[in-house]
């Protein structure tokens, strides 16, 4: 808490710093307050005042600041006020005789800190296109909706966090610069110190014993099999922190940089697994709707009608639970005519992971027991031998949004898998001695961050839900 100290009638009184938030409670009426921020709008009264609209960040919605002409300063800066310049204000917290607020503040200072030229500020009118935002970086967070993500961003980092804490979870870290590649997750971004107009070979070769790691190394794609490591030694454990996938996909869902989840139980089979992030997702949800309620009422007034029912039948339902042979023949037999055919033992596509979601279940849906062909060697195979124990979450418009599964715990077998997706027992040594020495059953997922805040808050690009999107062609700013 910060104090401004300021003398009044010979005592000293400590006025403290009030947010915006709480200005705007009826409760906070009576109080003498500071407050700090942006201007979002003036409007000049012919009574000889002015109308502030004050936000500094803590709420979706402004509180209103009356700034009388006999302030020393009204008639040479108050006056000027315009969208995006910054004050402190000092006054009275009153009960609003108008609409739409519980509250006003009838100041008894205003001092100016920075001004925005109204010729030159680029937030002046009301609405921008999102596209148009992404090109202002630095300034979008200033906006209602880029204001609102952010808030609900940071509920659903808490929300994780409290969940994983409460149920006995380990926070752990994974490095982010590896050697190993977690299989098939995605293609990798390299780390290298190497001078690229002049790279060492030996013959053809790039000799990478000049390099840095003296072997390639690459930035994570995933921290799942180092969250095995401490899984197989602590229990229960989550990893949570930036992934990076170089795949030259410019979609609506993808990014270049994410934030993932990653938690990893031992002792857990698949259906434990399900279990876990079905009660995790709901419990996001929930923790959203009641910690951002003003900002959710917004993006289901502005973003994507419904969302916020949609979060609240998703934190009520029971998730579907389906394997995937099931799936294929519901799609088979569905009728609807997709871009991709759809055929046991092929990757489902976007377009048939959507359709069993909004179309035919119209909830989330879990998706288990995959062929073993389409999924990475980590996973356990089935007593089938055909199928591996993976589970994917998909949800309405964002689709996937968990994958997971029960990891292959059985030296022979996981040896077989390897070897059949020809890699090298040697380069994963320490992943096999999990498997040699005490190996247990134990299982895991993966949750992309902004694929959450991406369905919980209705936003159509994944660009627009993490500050700063890394995706093919920019990483500016
Ligand atoms: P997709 O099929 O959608 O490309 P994936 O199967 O490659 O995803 P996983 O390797 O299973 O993804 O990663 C776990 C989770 O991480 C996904 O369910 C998703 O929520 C998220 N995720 C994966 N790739 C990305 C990405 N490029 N950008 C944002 N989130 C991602
Ligand atoms: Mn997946």
């Amino acid at each position: 808490m910060e104090y401004a100290k300021f003398a009044m009638g010979g005592n000293i009184i400590a006025m403290q710093t009030m947010t915006v938030a709480r200005a705007r409670q009826s409760a906070s009426a009576g109080q003498s307050a500071r407050l700090q921020g942006w201007i979002r709008t003036r409007r000049d009264s012919k009574g000889g005042f002015s109308f502030l609209e004050l936000n500094d960040g803590t709420s979706l919605d402004n509180v209103q600041i009356i700034a009388d002409a006999q302030l020393p300063n009204y008639e040479s800066e108050i006056k000027h006020l315009t969208a995006g310049c910054s004050v402190t204000v000092e006054g009275d917290v009153k009960e609003s005789p108008a609409k739409g607020q519980e509250t006003e503040v009838q100041a008894s200072s205003i001092v100016v800190h920075g001004w925005a030229d109204p010729e030159t500020y680029p937030l002046q009118k009301k609405r921008h296109s999102f596209e148009f935002l992404r090109t202002l970086a630095h300034l979008r967070p200033r906006t209602n909706t880029f204001g609102a993500v952010a808030r609900v961003r940071n509920a659903v980092c808490r929300s994780i966090h409290q969940f994983f804490q409460e149920e006995g979870f380990l926070y752990i870290h994974p490095p982010i610069i590896t050697a190993s590649d977690c299989e098939g997750a995605g293609e990798m971004f390299k780390v290298t110190t190497l001078d690229l107009a002049r790279v060492p070979k030996t013959g053809s070769a790039v000799d990478f014993t000049q390099d840095f790691f003296d072997r390639p190394s690459y930035l994570t794609v995933s921290g799942q099999l180092e969250a095995e490591i401490f899984a197989c030694a602590l229990g229960k454990v989550y990893t949570f922190g930036p992934t990076f996938r170089a795949e030259n996909s410019n979609t609506s869902r993808h990014l270049a940089e994410f934030w993932m989840v990653e938690p990893e139980m031992a002792f857990f089979e698949l259906n434990d697994n399900m279990d876990l992030a079905e009660r995790f997702l709901k419990r996001i949800f929930s923790d959203v709707l009641s910690a951002c309620s003003d900002d959710m009422q917004f993006f289901d007034k502005r973003i994507e009608k419904g969302v916020v029912a949609t979060l609240e039948g998703v934190a009520n339902s029971q998730f579907e639970r389906l394997p995937y042979t099931e799936a294929v023949d519901i799609l088979k037999g569905s009728g609807a005519s997709f871009e991709y055919p759809v055929e046991w033992g092929h990757d489902l596509q976007a377009e048939h992971e959507r359709y069993l979601t909004e179309q035919h279940f119209k909830k989330p849906v879990i998706l288990f027991d995959y062929p073993r062909s389409i999924k990475p060697f980590y996973m356990r195979v089935n007593d089938d031998g055909r199928t591996v124990r993976a589970m994917d979450i998909l949800v309405p418009k964002v689709g996937e949004i968990v994958g997971g599964s029960q990891r292959e715990e059985r030296l022979d077998v996981l040896s077989e898998r390897m070897a059949e997706q020809q890699l090298d027992p040697d380069a994963y040594w320490w992943y096999l001695d999990l498997r040699r020495y005490g190996t247990v059953p134990h299982s895991g997922f993966g949750l992309g961050l902004e694929r959450v805040v991406q369905f919980a808050t209705g936003m159509a690009n994944i660009r627009d839900v993490i500050p700063f999107p890394r995706v093919p062609g920019n990483a500016d700013f």
